[in-house]
């Protein structure tokens, strides 16, 4: 264990990671009791094991929520659970073309890894089959692309045939501490989730396993759940920031503070130095002011909008990037892609009215976003709408009404 007294003990740790000394439950211990008058050193050594493993690379990655809503799990966190009345898009699975179709727009936007993502307990034999199509199709078109699946629990045989297809990670968070889970959901275990992750990785799948923080968890559960990412050998780590939506039990938990969110991706840094982490959903409306320091720690986000709510404009992630002094995993130049997705924005922008989320019905359609969407001449994005703030200047999830089971293009 390190003490916190001065900037060169987080230093020291760093060193000590570097040199092969893995980091302790007791350092992360620390590092999550520490004072926002240490953030940023904490952060400068953080972000000496972030530039060891991945330099200055991003990664970007994308969601296609390929069903959407009618979960019959219990999630208290999910605006898809069952029983959520948060009015978000509710449809089953995207024909293969539009899957295709919807992933190819995070490709443009710069993504190197799709992620297809679908609602639910688990697939059948059926639904695996069905992925399995979408991703021969898209591999086929663009065969460098990463892709993920992330379809609920598998049972024996499914992870080797989305391998076979081609799959080449699979998605199954364990979102938050063994000894929390029970206050969390009641329709499967933490134990569950563990063995879909091993089934995974049996299969020869990369584990991308995560957290979802700001759910009334104790720092000390916050290390339960890092080090049983690290049981699980977890390649890729997205942390989940709550979004805290209307009409699910978690209505209303607001418990983190930006600083807080940057210790706990500090956290996950020091004890999984080389392991790919995330920022993830609810980043813009918890970090806040705070989000371009995250990607000194943090090596990896999402682009655009998340599965049922939207995130900041794709622009404002290019620019997060580049001002950073980051380049994009598989992209030549992040400065000029973030350059070419201004142009196509600000052509949009002269060329068409704006359409308000707002005016969208709960399908994703109006009469007249239809007709301007499917005048829009190269697939490329309307202009978004600005996040809501409640009173206290908080921001509130903006539910999705664009890009997947809508029929309007993406965030990207
Ligand atoms: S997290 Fe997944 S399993 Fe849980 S309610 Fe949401 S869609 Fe269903």
């Amino acid at each position: 264990m390190f003490n916190n007294d001065n900037m060169d003990s987080y230093q020291t740790l760093a060193e000590r990671v570097l040199a092969g000394d893995p980091a302790t439950a007791s350092d992360a211990r620390t590092i999550l009791s520490s004072s926002d008058e240490d953030l940023l050193d904490l952060v400068a050594a953080a972000s000496r094991l972030r530039r060891e493993h991945f330099g200055n690379r991003v990664k970007v990655n994308y969601l296609v929520n390929l069903k959407s809503g009618l979960c019959p799990e219990d999630c208290g966190y999910c605006s898809q659970r069952l029983g959520s009345e948060a009015d978000i898009l509710k449809y089953s699975w995207l024909p293969k073309d539009e899957a295709k179709r919807q992933a190819e727009f995070g490709l443009a936007g710069g993504a190197s890894r799709v992620c297809l993502v679908a609602s639910g307990r688990g697939p059948s034999n059926r639904d695996v089959e069905r992925v399995s199509g979408m991703v021969e199709e898209i591999k086929t078109s663009s065969p460098d692309v990463e892709v993920c699946a992330c379809l609920g629990f598998l049972k024996d045989g499914q992870a080797q045939r989305l391998k076979d297809a081609g799959v080449d990670a699979y998605n199954h968070n364990l979102n938050t501490a063994e000894s929390l889970y029970p206050d969390i959901c009641t329709t499967h275990t933490f134990a569950d989730r563990v063995d879909t992750v091993d089934k995974a990785r049996g299969a020869g799948l990369s584990p991308c396993s995560g957290l979802i923080v700001g759910m009334g968890e104790t720092d000390e559960q916050i290390i339960e759940a890092i080090e049983s990412l690290k049981a699980v050998d977890s390649d890729s780590i997205p942390v989940n920031f709550l979004i805290p939506f209307d009409g699910t039990p978690l209505e209303g938990t607001w418990t983190l503070t930006p600083q807080h969110c940057l210790r706990i991706l500090c956290a996950v840094r020091f004890l999984c130095p080389d392991r790919e982490l995330r920022i993830a959903g609810g980043r813009e409306m918890h970090l806040r002011t705070l989000q371009p320091l995250s990607l000194h720690v943090a090596n990896s986000l999402f682009l655009g909008d998340y599965l049922t709510s939207e995130g900041q404009a794709a622009e404002e992630d290019l620019d997060m990037i580049v001002d950073g002094g980051f380049e994009i995993v598989g992209a030549e130049s992040a400065e000029r892609l973030r350059d070419e997705l201004k142009a196509h924005r600000a052509a949009h922008q002269a060329a068409f009215a704006e359409v308000a989320p707002g005016d969208m019905k709960s399908d994703g359609t109006s009469a007249e976003a239809a007709k301007t969407a499917s005048t829009l001449p190269c697939g490329k994005p309307l202009p978004t709408a600005d996040q809501e703030a409640d009173d206290s200047g908080v921001m509130i999830p903006t539910i999705r009404r664009r890009g997947a089971g809508t029929e309007l293009t993406p965030n990207v």
